[in-house]
């Protein structure tokens, strides 16, 4: 790969820095990191993702896109414990009300958790010799050309006591700092507009607890899935992890919330519409107190409808869009978009904001649509029912029903949620003729 520059920084140390600066390291002589957080050597809980202690779902498209990445990340992960399987043949799933009836889809599911996949994405960025971590360091702001048509570095501060800020020039900066950036505010302040912003206020809270099971209680099994649907709102899912261990998050929408106290968190187990959730309770052993987490609204910061933005800045990742965690697709997103920056760095000789915004837009498109279409299938959400996501939701509806019986049609579904197929591989000739068969219950909105 060609050099596009001598130093690039990355601002923030999660999933998207690590993924940014794993392809940066192939383009930049020399790559810096620069987190908030001391990071831990191992799979350790830090301050700045505290959504690590809820379930991480990693899809099949972003398993996939992880392993193009970082070659042979699978097997290291099953080596260090990772649960492993198949997602419709070992997990027991309910959607749209209905069980998927079982059989091989061909789909891994992978369940570290998000502590151990982030450790070993960092240990892999580690050994990469172009790449400097720069931890228990505060993002300040950016520094530019005077006619603010450049980025040209960052300011940081060491978080040691008086420590002065410094400036760390750079040839490219990204920010990949999560759902706090900044980037809109630094745009104003440069004279750019900010990015139009779409919210959603699906108003969820989680509360996620980690257990022992009774041995053999799933039977070899991955976990449970219980999705929430209009007519049962509430939802959760336990999903075996590493060490023996399995982790149980609950939520709720619109306010409706799972309480933290261990009886409550028991108490809204069992109030699921399927039972085996709370059934698994019964006997587990807790290793730790239920922990809550708000996610008011799923965000998307428009970046790709600007059409002037500073040369030497990139945003991906969180910082650009946060999705309903439900749905399990942030960290694949940040993997998608991972690889069509080293596209972008490949065709062009020095980055283009613009065209690399446009580009990230119409990956963030697909999981934005699924995951707000599927929040407006609940009546209190508010905001805008197209015509075109009532059809789909009645359609998926029955997709689902059918897919009760026949595991081709899970097998579908799971491609498409799973961000492997494009939506419209949903109406496939095989896939519509199955759906559409009479007899099956359309129970849509
Ligand atoms: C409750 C919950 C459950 C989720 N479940 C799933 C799931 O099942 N599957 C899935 O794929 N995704 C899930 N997600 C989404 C996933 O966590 C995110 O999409 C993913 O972490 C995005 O990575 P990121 O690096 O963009 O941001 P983050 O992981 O938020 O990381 C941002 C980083 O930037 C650092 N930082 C921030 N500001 C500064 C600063 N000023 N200076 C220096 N450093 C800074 C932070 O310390 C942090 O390390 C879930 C999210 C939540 C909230």
């Amino acid at each position: 790969m060609h050099t596009s520059g001598d130093r690039a920084v990355v601002l923030g140390g999660s999933m998207a820095g690590l993924l940014a600066a794993r392809v940066l390291a192939d383009a930049y002589a020399e790559v810096v990191i620069v987190e908030r957080d001391e990071l831990p050597h191992d799979a350790a809980h830090r301050r700045g993702v505290p959504q690590a202690r809820h379930i991480h779902g990693l899809l099949a498209g972003g398993q996939q896109a992880l392993e193009e990445l970082f070659d042979g990340l699978t097997d290291e992960l099953v080596g260090l414990g990772a649960p492993a399987g198949d997602l419709l043949e070992d997990l027991r799933a309910y959607f749209g009300g209905h069980r998927l009836k079982p059989g091989p889809s061909g789909l891994l599911a992978l369940q570290p958790s998000r502590p151990m996949l982030e450790a070993a994405l960092r240990a892999r960025v580690r050994t990469l010799p172009s790449v400097q971590f720069m931890d228990r360091c505060d993002v300040a702001g950016l520094t530019t050309t005077s006619d603010n048509r450049r980025v040209t570095g960052a300011r940081v501060v060491r978080r040691l006591d008086g420590s002065a800020e410094q400036t760390l020039t750079a040839d490219l900066v990204v920010d990949a700092t999560g759902r706090g950036s900044r980037t809109p505010a630094w745009l104003e302040m440069l004279g750019y507009p900010r990015p139009p912003l779409d919210r959603v206020e699906i108003g969820i809270g989680y509360a996620s607890r980690t257990y022992r099971l009774t041995p053999g209680l799933l039977d070899g099994g991955l976990g449970i899935l219980n999705a929430p649907t209009p007519d049962h709102p509430r939802g959760g899912a336990l999903a075996a992890i590493e060490n023996d261990r399995f982790l149980v998050t609950l939520f709720g929408i619109l306010g409706d919330h799972p309480p933290t106290d261990p009886a409550g968190f028991t108490g809204f187990a069992a109030t699921l519409q399927f039972p085996d959730i709370h059934h698994a309770l019964r006997d587990a052993e807790p290793l730790d107190q239920p922990v809550p987490f708000r996610h008011p609204a799923s965000v998307r910061h428009r970046y790709e409808r600007l059409s002037a933005f500073p040369d030497g800045l990139l945003v991906i990742g969180d910082a650009m869009c946060t999705f309903n965690p439900i749905y399990g697709q942030g960290m694949s997103v940040v993997a998608l978009q991972a690889l069509a920056l080293r596209a972008h760095l490949e065709q062009h000789t020095t980055p283009q904001p613009v065209a690399f915004l446009r580009q990230m837009g119409r990956i963030v498109d697909v999981p934005w649509n699924m995951a707000t279409g599927g929040d407006l299938a609940f009546p209190k959400v508010a905001g805008r029912r197209t015509v075109q996501m009532r059809l789909l939701n009645r359609y998926l509806a029955r997709m689902l029903a059918g897919a009760a019986h026949d595991p081709r049609l899970g097998r579908a579904f799971l491609r498409v949620a799973g961000l492997v197929d494009p939506p419209q591989a949903l109406l496939a000739p095989g896939v519509t003729a199955r759906v559409l068969r009479p007899g099956l219950p359309g129970r849509g909105r």
